[in-house]
């Protein structure tokens, strides 16, 4: 899968040329939690806190970051799954944040969503091709036809028509979140958020599973958010790559670039503590000391601050915006790592400080 880009846009923007599926523009979204009856001593979790950003018509958005980032909190908000506080979501030119009602359903067909637990989200009293069929005839397809789609929506996940009337139970983890992929794209939507969709199989069959979203992806013309904490998984996947921390967006790139040449401190940190240390490679490592702060009490300033080797005087004063870093990549870093060397290489010269 490549990416084509239009080489004014990335000069200019971390975005895709390709024509934009989803715009989200300052999404916020926060908990309460604590407190007595009347809100007394309650806290905020900022667990999405004032994030923008786009996905492109058939392109896969990667999502990563700690667990605790807000990597869920963000897919539920786009699909409207919680409450949000604030912020737009563009998505085909409509304000999606502001629909209700029969509008909020009309939408949903377009965005779906896959699970991690294909298990917990099947119904086990029901049959697997009833799961599949029952999104279809509560948005009006007569029952005659039902049927006929449930198999051909089989067919596409590469299930077998026997398994139609068997139960979740029967089937393998692989086989239930091809049903769940079934589901999802039984309404013909443009727009699957998967929020650690392979990350409960075994490696051989989340590699079969990705490469059945990757081809649905192409029939499709599917966009993905896809989120996962296996930087693996999500570099193999992704047409570019957003990174989570705090609620925050910290790092947006094309795929290729942010795991070439990570700018944000906390995305080389990340990849980092995701490589298997090998002792001839004797560059610096990124080493992420120190717990997650709550996202009730976040930092001032940036809010990696605290766990940042780089971090100086004004990393606590001034909160860095996200800002182009080179074509196709933006992060939000006062002293971003913009040495040319990559870093897979081992002697790596020290980062600019
Ligand atoms: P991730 O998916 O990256 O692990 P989540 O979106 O699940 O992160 O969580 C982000 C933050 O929001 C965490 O601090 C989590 O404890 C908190 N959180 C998530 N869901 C709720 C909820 N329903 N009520 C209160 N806090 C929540
Ligand atoms: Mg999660």
């Amino acid at each position: 899968m490549s990416i084509v880009d239009g080489a004014h846009t990335r000069m200019t923007d971390a975005e895709p040329s390709r024509s934009e599926l989803l715009t989200v523009r300052n999404l916020t979204k926060h908990y309460r939690v604590g407190g007595n009856i009347f809100g007394r001593g309650a806290k905020t979790v900022r667990a999405v806190d004032d994030v923008s950003f786009t996905i492109g018509r058939g392109e896969t958005l990667g999502l990563v970051g700690e667990s605790g980032c807000g990597k869920s909190t963000l897919g539920r908000s786009l699909l409207r799954l919680v409450p949000i506080e604030g912020g737009r979501i563009e998505f085909e030119g409509t304000d999606t944040a502001k629909l209700k009602g029969e509008e909020l359903r009309q939408m949903r067909k377009h965005m779906q969503a896959v699970f991690q637990n294909p298990l917990g989200s099947l119904d086990p009293r029901m049959t697997v091709g009833a799961t599949v069929g029952e999104p279809l005839t509560q948005f009006g397809l007569p029952r005659r036809d039902v049927r006929q789609r449930v198999e051909q929506l089989f067919d596409m996940v590469g299930l077998d028509h026997a398994k139609i009337d068997a139960y979740p139970r029967h089937l393998s983890g692989g086989q239930r979140q091809r049903v769940g992929i079934a589901r999802a794209i039984g309404l013909d939507p443009r727009l699957i958020v998967a929020d650690e969709a392979v990350s409960a199989l075994d490696v051989s069959v989340q590699a079969q599973i990705i490469n059945l979203l990757v081809r649905l992806q192409r029939e499709l013309e599917l966009s993905y958010l896809f989120i996962s904490h296996d930087l693996a998984v999500v570099r193999h996947i992704s047409h570019r790559v957003g990174v989570m921390y705090l609620g925050r967006i910290v790092e947006i790139a094309d795929s290729e670039t942010l795991f070439a040449t990570p700018a944000h401190p906390y995305t080389r940190a990340l990849l980092d503590s995701a490589q298997t240390p090998d002792p001839s490679q004797r560059r610096e490592q990124i080493m992420l000391s120190g717990d997650l702060p709550s996202p009730t009490n976040v930092p001032s300033g940036c809010r990696f601050r605290t766990r940042c080797p780089l971090a100086q005087q004004i990393c606590a004063e001034i909160e860095p915006p996200l800002r182009e870093i080179r074509p196709a990549q933006r992060a939000a870093c006062h002293f971003p790592l913009t040495d040319i060397t990559s870093a897979n290489k081992p002697q790596e010269t020290e980062p600019r400080a």
